[in-house]
């Protein structure tokens, strides 16, 4: 027996990968932009609609690849990973050379440098509900920096500015982004509060409350996941455990009683496929494992040491049954579980307090060339 790891289906983080393709996307999103607002102020450069020479607004062109090229490489090649200490989103990065580009754009093109204060905003708001107000205040402080060195250069070039003003043109922004920064904290703790309220949620959704396992659905959400990713050659085995004569239990000792029972059997299964083993609860006393497998005769191998440990572990209290399929990944979920079912049923006519293990292809085989007409197999029938 081996992989035992279960499927956590309560987590919705996201994987590397797609962690990764969604910050590319963002980079690709975000370079359009600024690629969009070059394209856009090409044709009014060339009608002499703003002062720009196409020199410039090569280099702008040039500069912007640049950034964006530097950021994408950081993303493909894994680098975001080192700085995830303090840009865990890899959003303050890139938003720093959104802040150096928008800075030299206003440097380039003067006239437009009010539009450059209104970037400082659209900047800011990628990071919305994932930047921290620290991290904002950061940026913006980066912002109005870059902007008085723009102003500063375009002074040096001989160009009408006065600086005091523009300088204090600044300040009030600082100030609104305060605010905003407020603001998009308050986001940043609501969306964390969302998704801890979702994997909750998920968490009721796949959990049986009683012993902690996984219930039907998750088990049976981890099984088609399971043989999504099996190869031709593998096999899995599905084995439904059931405690036999579980309802005396409850007629004699009580609801409770059962209910502890039912705790009980859940911890030895756990112990017996440890701890990280995919385990459910199907509904009353009826419990699920998925195992990787090679062979029936492997299957039949592993429930002997299962019932071995369990049999130990349970000190005659109680018995149990165990209803067991060996199979590939070419049937459905609900063939299985109808094969394993009639597996455990067959388990409990054998006088219970053992396991009957079925190899499916062979079950198959045989109904394939049994004749329907035969009443005495209206039981075969029902597995087709
Ligand atoms: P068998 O040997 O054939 O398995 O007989 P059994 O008495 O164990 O019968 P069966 O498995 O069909 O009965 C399961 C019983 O479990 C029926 C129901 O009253 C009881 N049950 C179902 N859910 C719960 C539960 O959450 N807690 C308790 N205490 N009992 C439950
Ligand atoms: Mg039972």
């Amino acid at each position: 027996m081996e992989d035992f790891s279960p499927l956590k289906p309560h987590q919705f983080s996201l994987t590397q990968t797609e962690r990764s393709r969604r910050k590319r996307k963002a980079i690709v999103r975000a370079s359009e932009g600024f690629f969009l607002l070059l394209a856009v102020i090409l044709p009014l450069a060339i009608l002499d609609a703003i002062e720009l020479s196409l020199q410039d607004w090569i280099s702008a062109i040039a500069v912007c690849s640049m950034v964006w090229g530097s950021m994408f490489i950081i993303v493909v090649t894994k680098v975001d990973r080192f700085l995830a200490f303090f840009d865990p989103h890899f959003l303050v990065v890139p938003a720093l050379g959104a802040v150096t580009l928008i800075s030299y754009f206003a440097y380039l093109m003067p006239d437009l440098r009010i539009l450059v204060l209104g970037g400082w905003f659209t900047v800011l708001l990628f990071g919305g509900g994932l930047m921290t107000f620290r991290q904002s205040l950061v940026l913006s402080f980066a912002m109005g920096i870059g902007y008085m060195l723009a102003v500063y250069a375009i002074a040096q070039t001989g160009y009408p500015i006065n600086l005091a003003a523009e300088v204090g043109q600044v300040i009030p922004f600082w100030v609104f982004w305060g605010y905003s920064g407020r603001v998009t904290e308050r986001m940043r703790l609501k969306r964390l509060e969302n998704r801890m309220l979702r994997e909750q949620l998920s968490q009721y959704a796949f959990t049986d409350s009683l012993t902690g396992l996984f219930n039907r659905r998750a088990f049976e959400h981890e099984f088609e996941r399971r043989k999504g990713v099996l190869k031709t050659n593998e096999h899995l085995g599905i084995l439904l455990f059931d405690i036999d004569h579980f309802k005396r239990v409850n007629d004699t000792k009580g609801h409770e009683a059962g209910d502890d029972l039912l705790k009980e059997f859940a911890s030895i299964l756990s112990r017996a496929f440890g701890n990280d083993a995919c385990l459910a609860r199907l509904g009353g006393d009826e419990f699920a494992a998925i195992i990787t497998i090679d062979s029936l005769v492997e299957l039949e191998q592993a429930l002997e040491d299962i019932f071995y440990a369990n049999r130990r572990a349970i000190g005659g209290l109680f018995t149990h049954s165990c209803g067991a399929v060996f199979t590939s990944n070419k049937y459905s979920t609900s063939r299985v579980l109808r094969v394993a079912d009639t597996s455990l049923y067959e388990a409990k006519s054998r006088g219970r307090d053992c396991f009957v293990a079925k190899d499916l292809d062979k079950v198959s085989a045989a109904l394939a060339t049994a004749p329907k007409v035969d009443p005495s197999l209206a039981d075969l029938d029902q597995l087709r």
